[in-house]
């Protein structure tokens, strides 16, 4: 079917893998354009079942309990993001040469001939705040936008739907790049790489090369991190288009061709005329929330690509200011006795805790859950003499245990060995007897929740819970 925008569906067989968020309107999607749709989906549950009845009512057929085999007569795949590589139905699709497409490439697809341009974001961790970061400046800038994708409202819905944009903030995980062969976006940013979904990408490499297919095709700019040498790896890789430039983002000065900082003002020394010789204030530091220096690189990721646009630099200022974090990201719960107590619950892997850890001077840990395959050693020998003390919780804690007991057998650690719903008021109550006034008690836990908690929201609000349970105690 080529590359490009597809405008006739008249009569083609397309098989939707998976029912769903994506699923479901995909499947409409194609079938109100007259191709002939057949939904697989490996469950059969009531709710599956609900979901069938909804699309079959429509003339839609739906295959529950069988995601293995080809329907007959397929020409063509849309699959759920999440479904990995190596099931049987995609052998099958590959085998009979068929093309293979996620969501984001159905939307790209599916677009209108005056589409509204995509600035991209992906990374292992900062992609949610940097998309949000991206779309407040290119709001300020008075652009009609929105920040999609992997975020709130999908692509597909951004794409369809009834609101004109002038350009889209475009969050894309590492799933949705696999299944997006020809995507093209405008510009694009890998904000950083580190081990994450191992499991399903099957390898580092691979990982990594999807990550890197954000910026196939680019035409104004691959936006790295000077700090992550295997982000610009990536841009050398990419086959661009005529004149698309390489432009990086560092917490140092920054060279030309570079957003970086100087005496705590962000400046961009790469959209800027003779970029040898000048350079463009945009924002100071504190103009970034939080101020922690991972979210200084995003907000210099988000500004490169809102540049890159042709965004001014008082709008760069005008949207960070705009902007406030989601919950759970870097989120300043309470002080108690001169103890700081933040909530990043959303650190569910060690890259993401790291950066968590090195935005505070002293502190007081509060880790664990599960570690998905990781090791902690790394981030324990970064982190270890900002540590005043650790309170471990979750399943796999005794890792954590053991990579602070070979790299920082100093620190004192309190192993909790409970899951229940008291289980983070304790871990709280702990973690203030470790703390001295000025320090800082971090849930960075560098691990997913779902051993404890239904997700890393409600891990974060018991948290602030168990906060304030402390402080109306004393
Ligand atoms: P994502 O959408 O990639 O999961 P978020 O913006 O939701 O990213 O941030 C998730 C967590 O990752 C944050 O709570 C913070 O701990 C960490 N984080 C955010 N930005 C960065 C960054 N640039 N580098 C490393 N860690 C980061």
């Amino acid at each position: 079917m080529g590359g490009g925008q597809v405008t006739d569906w008249q009569g083609r067989h397309v098989t939707v893998a998976g029912l769903g968020v994506s699923g479901i309107p995909a499947a409409k999607a194609l079938h109100e354009r007259g191709a002939i749709v057949t939904v697989v989906n490996d469950g059969d549950d009531a709710r599956a079942r609900e979901q069938a009845a909804g699309l079959e009512a429509l003339g839609i057929t739906v295959r529950l309990g069988d995601g293995a085999t080809l329907p007959q007569g397929t020409e063509l795949v849309v699959t759920a993001p999440g479904w990995k590589p190596d099931k049987p139905l995609f052998a099958a699709a590959r085998a009979a040469g068929l093309e293979i497409w996620g969501d984001v490439e159905l939307a790209w697809r599916l677009r209108g001939p005056d589409a509204a341009p995509w600035l991209a974001v992906t990374g292992t961790n900062g992609k949610t705040t940097t998309t949000q970061m991206l779309a407040s400046i290119l709001k300020a800038a008075g652009l009609r936008t929105a920040a999609v994708g992997n975020i709130g409202v999908s692509l597909l819905d951004a794409v369809l739907g009834e609101e004109r944009y002038d350009v889209l903030a475009v969050e894309l995980s590492s799933y949705q790049l696999h299944w997006a062969p020809s995507l093209r976006a405008h510009s694009a940013a890998v904000l950083n790489l580190a081990p994450d979904h191992l499991d399903w990408h099957g390898s580092m490499e691979a990982y990594a090369a999807d990550k890197g297919r954000v910026y196939e095709g680019n035409r104004v700019a691959c936006v790295y991190n000077v700090a992550d040498k295997a982000t610009e790896d990536l841009v050398r890789e990419a086959d661009v288009e005529e004149g698309c430039r390489a432009v990086g983002f560092t917490l140092g000065t920054p060279g030309p061709s570079q957003l970086g900082v100087v005496e705590g003002i962000l400046v961009d020394r790469a959209f800027v005329e003779d970029r040898h010789k000048n350079a463009q204030e945009l924002a100071e530091i504190s103009d970034v929330d939080p101020p922690a220096p991972h979210n200084i690189a995003n907000a210099l990721a988000a500004a490169a690509l809102a540049r890159a646009f042709g965004v001014p630099a008082a709008a760069v200022r005008d949207g960070l200011r705009a902007f406030t974090p989601d919950a759970h990201r870097i989120a300043h719960v309470a002080e108690v006795d001169g103890v700081a107590y933040v909530d990043d619950s959303k650190a569910t892997n060690t890259h993401a805790a790291e950066a968590s850890l090195a935005a505070y001077e002293s502190i007081v840990w509060i880790a664990g859950g599960l570690a998905k395959g990781a090791a902690f050693d790394e981030l324990v020998v970064k982190s270890a003499k900002r540590l005043r003390g650790a309170v471990l919780i979750g399943a796999d804690r005794a890792l954590i245990r053991e990579a602070l007991a070979r790299h920082a057998p100093e620190v004192p650690v309190v192993d909790l060995d409970r899951t229940d719903t008291g289980a983070m008021l304790q871990a709280v109550q702990e973690a203030k007897r470790l703390a001295a006034p000025g320090d800082t008690v971090l849930l960075a836990p560098a691990c997913a929740s779902m051993d404890m908690f239904t997700n890393y929201n409600k891990r974060g609000d018991a948290f602030a819970e168990a906060v304030r349970e402390l402080g109306a105690g004393t």
